[in-house]
């Protein structure tokens, strides 16, 4: 399971390794946690106490320090896996549930019209969607979207990213993703 990093306001920051988050807390890097602990990790022996070090991982965990408020203000990156999760995988044209190998990144605005690889410009389509619409345009091609593309918020994007998310987590997430989201649904 991964831990997932918060700044010291409460904004998503990155998915932690157990292991990258156990560093944390050793070096005093936390202030502050939610949700229960879920993985006790045993270190070394303490000379001066005798006592194995024990640390206790929280599901999600602030980090101290400044807030990086320029990373907050971005876009997040556009991926394909990514973007199959925000589509749910459901191609946008002929609306069926396809397994990953199945799907591609399909430019709305052909990027051979000038179309632009960003998360507005790019939906979900299946293999055969893709071929039949081709560098044509919509109109052209006689297609229509089932759904929209939207660029997804901060929060969004680190559910987008996660691979294996928890409960607490995914309560923390969803509570900031925008109303409108397909993640909702
Ligand atoms: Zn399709």
């Amino acid at each position: 399971m991964d831990v997932l990093q918060l700044d010291v306001s409460g904004r998503p920051q990155a998915w932690l390794t157990a292991q990258e988050a156990a560093t944390l807390y050793a070096s005093n890097g936390i202030a502050w946690t939610l949700g229960e602990p879920f993985l006790t990790l045993r270190g070394g022996i303490q000379r001066t106490t005798g006592l194995q070090s024990r640390i206790e991982l929280h599901p999600i965990v602030a980090v101290r320090g400044s807030v990086p408020s320029r990373a907050w203000r971005q876009t997040p990156a556009l991926t394909s896996s990514k973007l199959f999760v925000r589509d749910r995988h459901v191609c946008a044209y002929c609306g069926g549930r396809f397994p990953l190998l199945q799907l591609t990144r399909e430019h709305i605005v052909p990027t051979s019209r000038g179309g632009v690889d960003s998360w507005m410009n790019c939906i979900t389509a299946c293999r055969s969607c893709n071929g039949r619409k081709g560098s044509r345009l919509l109109s052209e091609a006689g297609m229509e979207l089932l759904y929209l593309p939207y660029v997804p918020s901060l929060y969004e994007d680190m559910i987008l990213r996660g691979r294996r998310i928890m409960t607490d987590q995914m309560e923390f997430l969803l509570a900031c993703v925008p109303a409108g989201s397909r993640l909702h649904g």
